[in-house]
């Protein structure tokens, strides 16, 4: 077994810092950090590495399959959060994964536009516009009265709005809240929590951002991927 040596990093402390090397362990074609140093204790462990510089062709090989395999594994987990706990929904497609529970609401004329859907400048009859209060529709949901209506896991809609419910005084957060616009025009809400975005993970854009990644070669980034991986989808 080599344990082949890819990078040094420092992890700074308040008081004392620890150094690591990133190695390829060839023998389990593994890619990990091994702890060199710290300014703990006197004195620290004695690695034999040998430098990325004299690896030959064969062990490359079997190390870029290893880089590969570790983004894969990163950006696939990114890519299925992407789906399952989206951040911005608005305006893409979902459905509820959980049964939501909303208080009945009933559809009535818009009042605005009396259910025309337009607005009509007051002082220039020409000038007319989609009624803001209904974005054209002429009608507009209200509470009603009656039972908490069931909208059942599995209802997909797109989102129209998300918002964060804060306590009073904003010292306390009760999760996003989303309006869905279903396919019959009705609208439901539901937490952002009981609900994915309505589509599959993009495995063969995760797989050629994989390969791409693994050709540039950086085993650093490989392992302390929060960064790169805050550009997927979020
Ligand atoms: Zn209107």
């Amino acid at each position: 077994m080599t344990l082949w040596k890819l990078y040094d990093r420092e992890r700074n402390m308040h008081d004392d810092s620890d150094f690591f090397a990133g190695v390829f362990d060839d023998e389990k074609n593994e890619l990990r950090e091994e702890l060199v140093g710290s300014t703990r204790w006197g004195g620290g462990p004695c690695i034999e590495m040998t430098p990325m510089s004299q690896m030959p062709e064969d062990i490359r090989a079997s190390y870029h399959i290893a880089l590969r395999a570790r983004w894969q594994q990163h950006i696939e987990c990114a890519e299925t959060m992407r789906i399952t706990h989206p951040t911005r929904p608005e305006g893409q497609r979902v459905v509820l994964v959980k049964d939501a529970h909303n208080r009945p609401r009933e559809t009535v004329e818009c009042q605005k536009c009396s259910g025309s859907g337009h607005w009509t400048n007051p002082k220039n009859a020409r000038d007319v516009r989609k009624c803001f209060a209904c974005d054209g529709t002429g009608r507009q949901t209200k509470a009603a009265k009656g039972k908490m209506v069931k909208i059942p896991s599995g209802t997909k809609g797109t989102c129209t709005r998300a918002f964060e419910r804060q306590s009073q005084y904003g010292t306390w957060s009760y999760g996003t809240q989303c309006t869905i616009r279903l396919d019959d025009g009705s609208e439901i809400r539901a937490s952002l929590d009981s609900l994915r975005l309505d589509e599959e993970p993009r495995l063969d854009y995760v797989a050629e951002q994989a390969a791409t990644r693994a050709a540039n070669g950086d085993a650093y980034s490989v392992m302390h991927p929060g960064a790169t991986l805050a550009l997927f989808g979020r």
